[in-house]
């Protein structure tokens, strides 16, 4: 089989044929970064995997993804690392700012480089789904159904189902109950792509503001940008005419009809638990959808992947309750803690209080 589409009458939910290997049978729900990842993984453990995923086509669309050297490790223990430095870039270099551009901080980047050996890197959405779909093809593949949103997981007739469904995830409303949901926290991201490198990287924060700038490929910058009451593009811009340069620049030489409007949510409360049923497991947002400000949302999701299919493969096909009880020993409480991280990190960057926000950034490391 290979990474192919099939249409909605080619695979039946609950069609999961046995596979030769002795391993056992899995519907991964999603086919986004944490459900490919999954994908993969259990591929390379001999299971007969099918993607449900509710999307037509895989949607070519988002901006960049920050990966930390961890989830490098992780994409190389799936394979897949070698796929991804194809396309990503290194971030180096970057810096908190004030409005007027005096510089406050410095991002730890180079201080996890030297600890970790190798640099946090850059890749578009696109990028990176378009490398695990090559890696999931040169094992041999597993069918995605497009077009296939699952509604009913209890029909589900496969040995192990993996809720990659993202923040609104039906396998987590099934089987872990409504008490965790998906919760606006009142911030409006605006998210794009400039046209141009503009060589200066890294976030400004100011009066409850904040810009950020990121490489994402050559010849382009990834930037995002929140704004409170901000719902036009216009809006945004008056809203940073007086910030440094070259933020003016880049929102104005990036056509609105690409930007890309982001409410930012997160799962609240967090989950009691990432497993249920000796068959269920979540992975990425349907576990911990967290905001964005720490860059760890794709992170998290392949780090998830990784975890859940290294102890399946590990404990075999009789030793599935047990490995999902791993999983959710190794992930659980980390992912959390990231979420949690980043909540209080957008508390911080959208402070109005600009000694507040100094005093904090003072005590940055490096
Ligand atoms: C199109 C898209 C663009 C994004 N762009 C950005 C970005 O620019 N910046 C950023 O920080 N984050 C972005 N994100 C979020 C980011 O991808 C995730 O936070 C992170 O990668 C974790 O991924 P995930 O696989 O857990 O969830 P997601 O990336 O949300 O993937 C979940 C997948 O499950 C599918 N799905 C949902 N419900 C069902 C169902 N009932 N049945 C079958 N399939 C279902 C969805 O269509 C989706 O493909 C984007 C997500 C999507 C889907």
């Amino acid at each position: 089989m290979s990474a192919e589409t099939v249409d909605g009458t080619g695979t039946s939910a609950g069609d999961t044929s046995t596979n030769g290997s002795g391993a056992g049978t899995a519907v991964v729900v999603g086919a986004g970064v944490g459900g490919l990842a999954t994908a993969i993984g259990l591929r390379r453990a001999g299971w007969t995997v099918t993607v449900l995923e509710r999307r037509a086509s895989l949607e070519r669309y988002g901006t960049a993804f920050g990966i930390h050297p961890t989830a490098q490790t992780a994409l190389d223990r799936l394979g897949a690392g070698d796929v991804l430095r194809a396309r990503a870039v290194p971030y180096r270099n970057a810096r908190i700012r004030r409005p007027d551009g005096k510089v406050l901080a410095a991002l730890p980047l180079e201080r996890i480089e030297r600890r970790t050996g190798r640099p946090e890197l850059l890749i578009s959405r696109p990028h990176l789904i378009d490398a695990l779909l090559a890696e999931l093809d040169r094992l041999g593949g597993a069918p995605i159904a497009h077009g296939r949103p699952l509604t009913d997981p209890a029909a589900l007739g496969a040995d192990l189902v993996v809720g990659a469904d993202g923040i609104n995830s039906v396998v987590r409303t099934a089987y872990f109950g409504t008490r965790s949901g998906p919760r606006p926290i009142g911030t409006v991201a605006w998210i794009g792509t400039a046209g141009f490198e503009t060589g200066l990287y890294g976030e400004t924060w100011g009066g409850g503001r904040f810009f950020g700038m990121t490489p994402v490929e050559p010849g382009r910058t990834n930037w995002y940008a929140t704004v409170p009451a901000a719902t036009t593009a216009r809006e945004v811009r008056e809203a940073f005419a007086d910030w440094h340069d070259p933020v003016p620049r880049v929102l104005a030489e990036t056509d609105p009809a690409t930007w890309i409007r982001y409410e930012m949510r997160h799962l609240y409360p967090a989950l009691p638990t990432f497993v249920a049923d000796d068959r269920i497991a979540l992975v990425g947002d349907a576990a911990h959808a967290m905001t964005p400000n720490l860059g760890q949302g794709a992170c998290t999701a392949l780090l998830d992947a990784e975890a859940l299919t290294r102890a399946v493969a590990t404990a075999g096909p009789g030793g599935l309750p047990g490995a999902l009880r791993a999983y959710d020993a190794e992930r659980r409480r980390s992912a959390q803690r990231v979420a949690l991280g980043s909540r209080t990190l957008h508390r911080f960057m959208t402070a109005r209080r600009p000694a507040l926000r100094d005093a904090l950034v003072g005590l940055l490391p490096g």
